[in-house]
């Protein structure tokens, strides 16, 4: 939830007793300026902020009304009369926010803000694997830009993905475009799997036996796929107490590895619940400063080198001068908007995850 604040010294005070533990106080000095002047603006436009859970702390803990996971964002905002929406997050969530909103201006406050693992899958792509595997449903991960979720049956999120695959009533099925979440899903329901890509001269390859039950697609995160097993061996020889906690999108060995794996709120929900006193969160660092500020009776491990390049673009100058001009503006084609919102419809059917 934004902060209130009636001047700069206001804001900087707030900001401090947030966020001391996690941000030196001369950042803070400065970025509270830009906080108030934000809030000022939000209020004046009637806007809403989205925060992704990934945002640097300083953003995270003061600007936006809501915050969370990028699909649960983009619901509640639909839900809101608020108007622009401005997704502090990447792209793909900003694109989701706008099919699920269109009527309402969404603004990107960065001019990038890609991600690696939507880049890794074109529509296209989808098109020539349903030809080669015809009558294959396509579920598709809703970390893929709004062109791919339109030549989609049906989108999952990290969190219900084992849900849809269940929902599926069919013997094998695309599951685009993480690999590791898609091997994560077929380790957990017993289901073989055979990874797609393309190959040196284009064509589409097969690694492992066309006929599996589940085809997924050579897409990684560039931040998840980092860690390793040796990562949480080191950190467990340390401190033997410590709760290893990861996100599905990293490999299926860091997964068995850990004590829990689950999406990014579901990893917030469970630092929170847990008795445990100490953690090591395998997943963007930034969400660890994030869960630092929010349980300070809590010791998190830090892999702070693995911070994503295209969250890291959202700053708070882009957001202040996103609500001055208008920019990034988000655009859909209305055909492409009206095919990727069935799919991402078909997913909300089928309800939130059942632990
Ligand atoms: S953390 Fe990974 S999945 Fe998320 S935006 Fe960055 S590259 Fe994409």
């Amino acid at each position: 939830m934004a902060i209130q604040a009636n001047s700069v010294s206001d804001a900087f005070t707030q900001m401090k007793a947030l966020l001391s533990s996690v941000v030196p106080e001369a950042e803070l000095r400065i970025k509270a300026e830009l906080v108030y002047e934000i809030l000022k603006k939000k209020d004046e436009r009637g806007a809403i902020i989205l925060g992704h859970n990934y945002m640097e702390p300083a953003l995270f803990h003061t600007v936006p009304d809501l915050v969370g996971d990028s699909l649960g964002l983009s619901q509640a905002a639909a839900k809101t009369d608020r108007n622009p929406i401005v997704f502090c997050g990447v792209k793909f969530m900003a694109e989701t926010a706008k099919i699920l909103s269109p009527e309402k201006t969404v603004l990107l406050p960065a001019k990038e803000a890609g991600c690696s693992l939507a880049a890794a899958i074109t529509a296209q792509d989808v098109l020539d694997l349903k030809e080669m595997f015809p009558g294959a449903p396509v579920i598709t991960y809703v970390n893929t830009y709004a062109d791919v979720k339109a030549v989609t049956d049906i989108c999952c999120t990290s969190s219900n993905a084992s849900q849809v695959m269940r929902s599926i009533d069919s013997r094998q099925a695309l599951f685009l475009p993480d690999e590791y979440l898609s091997s994560n899903v077929a380790r957990e329901l017993g289901k073989s799997i055979a990874i797609a890509f393309r190959g040196p001269n284009g064509s589409l390859e097969i690694e492992g036996d066309p006929a599996a039950d589940i085809i997924g697609w050579r897409g990684r995160c560039e931040v998840h796929e980092q860690f390793t097993v040796d990562d949480i061996a080191n950190a467990r020889k340390q401190f033997p107490d410590v709760a290893v906690i990861s996100h599905p999108e990293c490999t299926p060995e860091v997964v068995a590895a850990s004590d829990y794996a689950g999406s990014t709120t579901k990893l917030v929900e469970y630092v929170k619940k847990s008795h445990s006193k100490r953690f090591l969160i395998l997943t963007e660092c930034s969400m660890g400063d994030n869960i630092i500020a929010e349980n300070p009776d809590k010791d998190i491990l830090r892999l702070c080198s693995v911070r994503c390049p295209h969250m890291n673009q959202i700053t708070l100058e882009d957001t202040l001068h996103a609500l001055q001009a208008d920019e990034q503006l988000i655009e859909l084609p209305e055909d492409i908007r009206k095919a990727a919102y069935r799919s991402v419809e078909r997913m909300i059917q089928i309800g939130p995850q059942k632990d």
